[in-house]
């Protein structure tokens, strides 16, 4: 028998409701039973991401609606300023090299949290900056940023905006996109949002919908006007991912359901525990000053390459988590709790590097790890 465990920042597990919703017949989406759907999708959207304005909806992955953020808000070019954390602060480097717009870099040692005051010194240096780019939570290091406090500093310069990619952010921890003063937040489904990997969303401040206008940057497929005005008819400009909406409709039901207080609660206590539990078990933390409740990026033991936990955890235990990328390869290990998670999805993550540990003959109080995190847990 092989039971089978998805602990990864992406795709995450997803609810055997949501399957069974999404394996039902395909609809057309130019009739008229989509409209209902559209119509409580949207509404959801707009309560999971805080804001009044529309939540746009794109068949692609995370990083469609990141470029579209990019190309619908700038002309080439322009200017903007990019923290680059980790492999996804890269890739907003990478999107602005692409369409020629002009990124200020501000690179920031992996495992760590930028500094708001830096982007406030760039932003003073250089007024004609016209965005700012950040990472909610920064996946390869599991660091989660200071969102709130960059926000309430770009909300002061009027010719710049924020754009938050909210990818293991978004139903993780609090992003109230019109509270808080994000400009631009992106996020997809497979992560949070317990779907599988096909939907990609942004949702814009009025700020940014000003930007838009002057925007001269090439899009097509991405254009987030053509969107707008579709959206507001229940529609998209393209053939949408039907089944993936209806999938989406039976998430957004069930996070109203929970409530967004509770879904970060639960995510909060799902991420102290796993974090408690690899230091009981002798382990240290990738990012252990400002973690992100996504995901928990952890050092192997000292001379022990990651990779074979990974692998361990994989071909043995059918239980799927996640390595280090780039410099970080080799050195650490990632577990995921986004999502589709409980406490016992906890307990076969930590029960799962205490196994392999064990096998790769590391020593340290075997159940220790377990045992920490049922205590938190139980809390
Ligand atoms: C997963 C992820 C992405 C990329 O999303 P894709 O769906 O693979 O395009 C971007 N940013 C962050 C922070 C992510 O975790």
């Amino acid at each position: 028998m092989k039971k089978r465990y998805l602990l990864t920042p992406g795709p995450t597990m997803i609810s055997p409701d949501t399957l069974l919703e999404m394996a039902k017949p395909i609809i057309h989406h130019r009739a008229p039973e989509f409209i209902p759907i559209m119509e409580e999708v949207r509404e959801g959207l707009k309560y999971l991401f805080g804001t009044k304005n529309e939540v746009l909806i794109f068949a692609s992955s995370g990083t469609g609606a990141m470029e579209g953020a990019v190309t619908n808000t700038l002309s080439p070019g322009d200017k903007a300023l990019v923290v680059d954390s980790g492999k996804f602060g890269e890739r907003w480097n990478n999107i602005c090299k692409a369409y020629g717009v002009n990124a200020r870099v501000i690179k920031v040692e992996w495992g760590k949290a930028v500094d708001p005051a830096e982007i406030k010194k760039a932003l003073d240096q250089e007024p004609d900056i016209k965005a700012v780019m950040i990472q909610a939570s920064e996946t390869s290091t599991g660091v989660m940023h200071p969102t709130k406090d960059i926000a309430d500093i770009v909300k002061n310069y009027e010719n710049t905006i924020l754009i938050v990619d909210g990818i293991t952010g978004v139903g993780v921890f609090p992003l109230p996109m019109d509270e808080w003063g994000i400009d631009v937040l992106v996020t997809g489904s497979q992560k949070a949002l317990m779907l599988p990997p096909g939907l990609a969303f942004a949702g814009l401040s009025d700020k940014a919908w000003k930007f838009v206008e002057t925007s001269k940057l090439p899009k097509f497929y991405f254009d987030f006007k053509k969107e707008l005005k579709n959206i507001k008819d229940n529609q998209t400009a393209y053939t949408p991912a039907v089944s993936l909406i209806i999938g989406l409709r039976d998430v957004l039901r069930s996070m109203k359901e929970e409530g967004l207080e509770n879904i970060y609660k639960r995510h909060e206590s799902l991420a102290k525990a796993t974090r408690e539990a690899m230091k009981a078990i002798g382990l240290k933390l990738f990012a252990p000053e400002s973690p992100s409740n996504a995901v928990t990026a952890v050092y192997a033991p000292e001379g022990m390459d990651a990779g074979k936990i990974v692998k361990f955890c994989r071909d043995r235990l059918n239980v799927t988590i996640t390595g280090g990328q780039d410099q970080a390869k080799g050195k650490i290990f990632r577990i995921a709790h986004l999502g589709y998670y409980d406490r016992f999805d906890i307990i076969v993550a930590v029960s799962a590097i205490e196994f392999a540990l064990k096998s790769l003959g590391h020593p340290f109080e075997f159940g220790a790890g377990v045992k920490k995190a049922m205590e938190i847990l139980a809390e």
